[in-house]
């Protein structure tokens, strides 16, 4: 049998649990907390990628993004109806998705931004989508989706887990980090809610007009400077 000093030593200790979220600092204050930035992808650092496949296929109805349709499931089956109406391959968009760059400055902003602070991407596109992306802009971290292909064709698709930007960010701020986030459409906006501070950025004017809470911005040292309020 043990003794009761045993059985103290060997109780799972007590996880912290940061307290600012309900308002109550406890021994750590809102100050003490180090920052974290979640940034959106498509719009915000590389271009649309559903676009540039409209545009390469004549296939109109894939220029509508996260921007016009709110509802991501929505979306993404019109998307996969059209792919299949259409034969496109998963090889032909691989190709499309080859032939795109960063948006100009995105690179250096990342950068920059990356030897400040910590800096997570989140994007509701998938990881064959982002993976040519991602090597242009120097393969930082990002958190996104999967697709299903089977001979070729783009089947179905995987989300990691519904919501995945703004629970990204509330498990951040559990982890005691302050999150300061930015993106420019409707898939973003939750994410924005969660955060210490967020910010919209390239978003077209009926985002900006819907949700006037954030502040919104169009150039990267902007949205640096922004950020760097909160460092
Ligand atoms: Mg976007």
């Amino acid at each position: 049998m043990s003794s009761p000093r045993t059985r103290w030593r060997s109780r799972t200790p007590e996880l912290f649990v940061p307290e600012h979220a309900t308002g109550d600092n406890g021994d750590v204050t809102d100050d003490a907390r180090q920052t974290i930035v979640t940034l959106d992808v498509e719009g915000v650092l590389v271009p649309e990628i559903w676009i540039a496949v409209a545009e390469r296929t004549g296939v109109e109805g894939l220029r509508r993004t996260t921007r016009d349709e709110p509802d991501y499931n929505v979306l993404m089956g019109y998307r996969l109806d059209l792919l299949a109406e259409h034969g496109l391959t998963m090889s032909l968009i691989d190709d499309v998705i080859a032939g795109l760059e960063p948006m100009d400055g995105a690179r250096a902003f990342l950068d920059q931004l990356r030897a400040e602070t910590q800096v997570i991407l989140l994007s509701d596109t998938f990881e064959q989508f982002a993976k040519p992306l991602m090597a242009q802009l120097g393969w930082p971290t990002v958190f996104c989706h999967q697709l299903l292909v089977a001979d070729d064709r783009i089947v179905d698709y995987r989300l990691r887990q519904p919501n995945q930007k703004q629970r990204a960010v509330e498990a951040l701020r559990g982890l005691n980090y302050r999150v300061v986030a930015a993106g420019d459409s409707y898939n973003d906006t939750t994410m924005l809610g969660a955060a210490d501070a967020g910010y919209l950025f390239h978003a077209p004017a009926n985002v900006i007009a819907e949700f006037p809470q954030y502040r919104a911005l169009d150039t990267y040292d902007d949205l640096l400077a922004a950020i760097r309020t909160h460092l």
